[in-house]
């Protein structure tokens, strides 16, 4: 680990005196935070979120070891359920942070087996750990990469300049559940068939928004699920992702556009067989469950982070996150950057997740470059 002291003075206005008569730096300033989060997916790897945080107490104790000097404090901050793979909604404990939604909401999510989020935090003796969510001089998260650039074009850290914005649907198609023996072909209204047009919608969808341009189905379900019956209702789930607001509103269209045409299509191809057809049509119901925005981070961190990869020696490129991370909430009430360090092969979500040893070590070597300077610039600090 190396740390970049920026030869900070605090002056006499910067001390504080506590009631023992104490002296001590101003911890009532917004801190320069840096963390990440502690949950991971069911086959997840041991990179994925633990490497911030563990970063995290590795940049505090080699600033500590350096003895730097800052007017405001340093916080590592650890969160819990990003994924979203036990509770929903995902990126939840920074979501009541940054007030994306209340506190009393979010602890009475269930999970499947019906344990809220209060009975979970009680079960570890985090329940009565809560702090109240406070101002933030700066965030900044090491993260893994979860993808293949870095390695791809032989960099050690990916300087983030933004989240990809994402709308998720629940898409459900109504067709009429029949016997597959029995009914003909051209009398079918076969919810799967349909539902292969907007499944192949979605990813033509994400290419013609490329290069940021994302779109997945990770989920399906057929109902009734028998092999000799026609499906009478099928739901999948919709994932879109791109850069900017324009073009993801333009996929969101595309999408809407696609249920429409093949409701269309296939309600006309059903009428022609059976005249009652067209009395009870091929029907796609569209729900948006979900929407963030794109998220830039602060631009004078993101260059900073550059500038100290450069400093450290090592090479860097500049990346869009694709995913959603705790720095995404943060963004939104503190000027925030994000660090990548590329992870082996781009594999993620998997346990067979890995990392070249100096890597991790690079990524955890900028934090204590930038930190200093955002705990030090006071004019720059939200009190
Ligand atoms: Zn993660």
């Amino acid at each position: 680990m190396q740390a970049h002291s920026p030869n900070i003075v605090p002056t006499p206005a910067d001390w504080r005196i506590d009631g023992a008569g104490r002296a001590r730096l101003r911890d009532d300033l917004p801190p320069a935070m840096t963390g990440s989060h502690i949950d991971t997916q069911p086959t997840g790897g041991k990179f994925d979120g633990d490497y911030g945080g563990s970063a995290g107490l590795e940049v505090l104790s080699t600033l500590a070891e350096a003895n730097v000097q800052t007017i405001a404090p340093f916080e590592v901050a650890v969160w819990t359920n990003q994924e979203g793979s036990r509770f929903a909604p995902v990126m939840m404990s920074s979501g009541v942070f940054a007030g994306a939604f209340t506190l009393e909401h979010t602890l009475a999510q269930c999970d499947r087996d019906g344990v809220s989020v209060r009975d979970a935090l009680a079960e570890i003796g985090y329940a009565d750990e809560h702090r109240e969510p406070h101002a933030v001089g700066a965030y900044f998260e090491a993260h893994i990469e979860q993808g293949p650039l870095l390695e791809a074009h032989d960099k050690v850290i990916g300087v983030v300049q933004a989240a990809l914005g994402q709308r998720w649907y629940d898409v459900t198609v109504h067709g009429m559940d029949a016997h597959a023996r029995p009914t003909p072909m051209a009398l079918r209204r076969d919810a799967l068939l349909v539902a292969a047009d907007p499944l192949q919608a979605v990813h033509r969808i994400a290419l013609v928004h490329a290069p940021h341009g994302r779109g997945t189905v990770g989920r399906l379900g057929v109902h009734p699920t028998s092999r000799n019956v026609i499906a009478g209702r099928v739901k999948f789930s919709v994932d879109l992702r791109t850069a900017d607001d324009l073009p993801l509103t333009e996929m969101d269209r595309a999408l809407h556009a696609a249920c429409a045409q093949a409701a269309s299509k296939w309600s006309n191809t059903a009428a022609k067989g059976v005249s009652s057809s067209a009395n009870n049509p091929i029907a796609i119901d569209i729900k948006q469950v979900v929407y963030f925005p794109p998220q830039p981070f602060a631009a004078q961190w993101v260059a900073e982070v550059r500038q100290s990869a450069k400093r450290l020696g090592v090479s860097s490129m500049d990346v869009i996150n694709g995913a959603g991370d705790d720095a995404v909430y943060l963004a939104r009430v503190a000027p925030a950057a994000m660090i990548f360090a590329p992870c082996k092969d781009g594999i993620s979500h998997n346990e067979i997740e890995d990392a070249h040893t100096d890597h991790p070590e690079s990524g955890c070597n900028v934090p204590p470059q930038v930190m200093p300077n955002a705990a030090s610039n006071a004019g720059s600090i939200r009190a």
